[in-house]
């Protein structure tokens, strides 16, 4: 799939509206559309890679600034617990090739 193409790419530039939780040079978080817990956020590089396999084996620093964001984000909206999910691969369940970070917090989450 080719950026133009992207769902996230367009949320990114603005194309598609997105509620923003944090934003810098690099990386972008916005809510799900369709949250899976109280705090549901989507955090995302702006630079396009498929899925955290790509993106590790090519920008290692990003993927743990990813990371601090998560934490960041978990800091503002709960007491700082969080879960972290990068379904990759239809199988899986990705169902965006724009690789995002699911950060899952603001409440006592299910095991
Ligand atoms: P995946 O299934 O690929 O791991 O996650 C994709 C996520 O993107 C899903 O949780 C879905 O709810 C979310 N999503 C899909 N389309 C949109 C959209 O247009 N806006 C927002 N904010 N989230 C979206
Ligand atoms: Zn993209």
């Amino acid at each position: 799939m080719s950026d133009s193409d992207c769902l996230f790419c367009k949320i990114i530039a603005g194309e598609i509206p997105s509620e923003k939780v944090y934003e810098d040079d690099t990386t972008y978080a916005f809510r799900d559309i369709n949250p899976k817990a109280k705090v549901h956020v989507l955090i995302v590089p702006r630079e396009h890679y498929a899925n955290v396999a790509e993106l590790a084996a090519d920008d290692a620093d990003q993927l743990a600034h990813m990371v601090k964001v998560a934490q960041r984000i978990a800091d503002d909206e709960f007491h700082g617990d969080y879960r972290l999910i990068f379904n990759t691969g239809l199988d899986a369940g990705q169902t965006v090739f724009h690789v995002h970070a699911h950060v899952l917090t603001g409440e006592k989450l299910d095991e």
